[in-house]
């Protein structure tokens, strides 16, 4: 009888941990979501339903920048955006289709419109930080590369606002209110020139991006260039870094216990490729155009790397380096099983949310999204991954499982420890 009561109370009380109801962590300023297409778009959800709302009350102010509503609002949305990413301070954005003509057509949108993170770069005046993830099990091409290498690219000017044109014969001259100068004298020749600018304030707002990024993540800064042979044009950019430097951050850096090193480009290169990692290069717009996807492939796979956009201002967006993987999501359209690597969409929210608890002196925020980035790390670690993350990982004695789309994201969320 004793026994039988004792049995009834012992079932009672225990406490299932799947069914307990857990207080949730509060926000106190919101986070600017913007949400996106395609596959991404189907992540996105799974991300916030299987992995944030559970734990989090979430506050967000929500904009779809979905291609179908830019096309609706005339792209006023993404504006509106980027103006709440300034205003809020910090910002998460999934991946968005760039309109082309195909896409054009495939939406019957009203135009062109331009891709939403150069618009977004633009207003926010940013420099774009990539950031690897690396895993224990998937090594770097290059050994040595034991920290991240993050990619500071300069996103304005030079190639990119270039002026070109063809030549048949002649001189040619720059003319400015400084005087004029000769490019070359081609003679009877044929052939082709190019001009090119850039503005104090961008290089200005560049540097001081890089710099505040450092210290935010408590890495050394490296910046390179050609500027023995581009004595004004790439020296400029030396000279303002330099001149910041000097004036603005040399004790900052000191105290961080973090350093600032300029070199030229060549030896960047070298110095590069026999580091261990851990610390930023910053390069100018075409160097990193360049460079970031040779260091991406390096470090892995796109899947595994966030893209950070930081004001001069101290404004952040985060989101995931790769696009809308448009390939999965037709065969997600067609009813088919994907096995689309969420991490980089994952850590996008994850880096949102603890900026987001920083600012706000939120370190139950702090903790749980650096829990879910563990616990993300720990499922790869541990053998569950994505198809693409399957050719890349060995581990003595992990056996590989390979997940789909849906499938990771809850063996991550059961990985969640708090
Ligand atoms: P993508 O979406 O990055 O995908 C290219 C290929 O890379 C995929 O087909 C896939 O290879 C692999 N891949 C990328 N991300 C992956 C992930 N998370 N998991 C597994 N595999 C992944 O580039 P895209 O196909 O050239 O572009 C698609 C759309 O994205 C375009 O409309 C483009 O405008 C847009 N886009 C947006 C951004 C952005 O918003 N920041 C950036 C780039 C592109 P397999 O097919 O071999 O599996
Ligand atoms: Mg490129």
């Amino acid at each position: 009888m004793d026994e039988t009561v004792e049995k009834v109370e012992t079932v009672e009380t225990v406490e299932n941990p799947e069914t307990v109801e857990r207080e949730k962590i509060q926000m106190i300023t919101p986070l600017v979501e913007m949400d996106g297409d395609e596959m991404t778009r189907v992540l996105w959800k799974w991300v916030k339903e299987i992995l944030i709302e559970p734990y989090v009350d979430l506050k967000t102010e929500y904009y779809d920048l979905s291609i179908q509503n830019r096309d609706a609002t005339d792209d006023k949305i993404t504006e509106k955006a980027a103006n709440a990413c300034l205003k809020y301070g910090v910002g998460v954005k999934c991946a968005t289709i760039t309109a082309n003509a195909q896409r054009v057509q495939e939406f019957k949108l009203k135009k062109m419109w331009p891709s939403p993170n150069a618009t977004i770069r633009a207003i926010m005046d940013g420099t774009v930080f990539r950031a690897p993830l690396l895993v224990e099990g998937i090594t770097p091409l290059v050994p040595t590369w034991i920290r991240p290498i993050y990619v500071a690219r300069h996103a304005y000017g030079d190639v990119y606002k270039g002026v070109e044109m063809t030549v048949a014969g002649g001189e040619v001259k720059l003319t400015s209110n400084r005087g004029n100068k000769e490019v070359f004298d081609f003679g009877e020749k044929t052939g082709i020139v190019q001009a090119i600018h850039n503005t104090d304030e961008s290089i200005t707002s560049f540097a001081r991006s890089c710099f505040n990024y450092a210290l935010e993540e408590k890495v050394d800064l490296w910046f390179s260039t050609k500027d023995t042979i581009s004595k004004i044009y790439d020296h400029r950019f030396k000279d303002i870094f330099q001149n910041l430097y000097d004036t603005e951050y040399h004790e900052k850096f000191e105290q961080a216990g973090i350093t600032y090193f300029y070199t030229l480009i060549d030896d960047a290169v070298a110095r590069v490729m026999r580091s261990n990692g851990g610390f930023i290069w910053a390069l100018k717009n075409y160097d990193g155009d360049v460079m970031s996807d040779m260091v991406a492939t390096a470090f892995g796979s796109l899947a595994m790397m966030t893209s950070i956009l930081v004001s001069p201002s101290g404004a952040f967006e985060y989101e995931a380096a790769h696009g809308t993987v448009t390939r999965h999501f037709r065969k997600y359209e067609a009813g088919e099983e994907t096995s689309t690597n969420s991490v980089a969409t994952i850590f996008a929210w994850t880096g949102a949310l603890k900026k987001r608890g920083e600012l706000d002196s939120n370190q139950a925020l702090v903790d749980f999204a650096t829990a879910v980035e563990n616990a993300t790390i720990e499922t790869i670690e541990s053998g569950t991954m994505t198809k693409d993350l399957a050719s890349l990982f060995h581990k003595e004695g992990v056996e590989i499982k390979v997940a789909n789309s849906k499938e990771f994201i809850e063996a991550i969320a059961a990985n969640i420890k708090l």
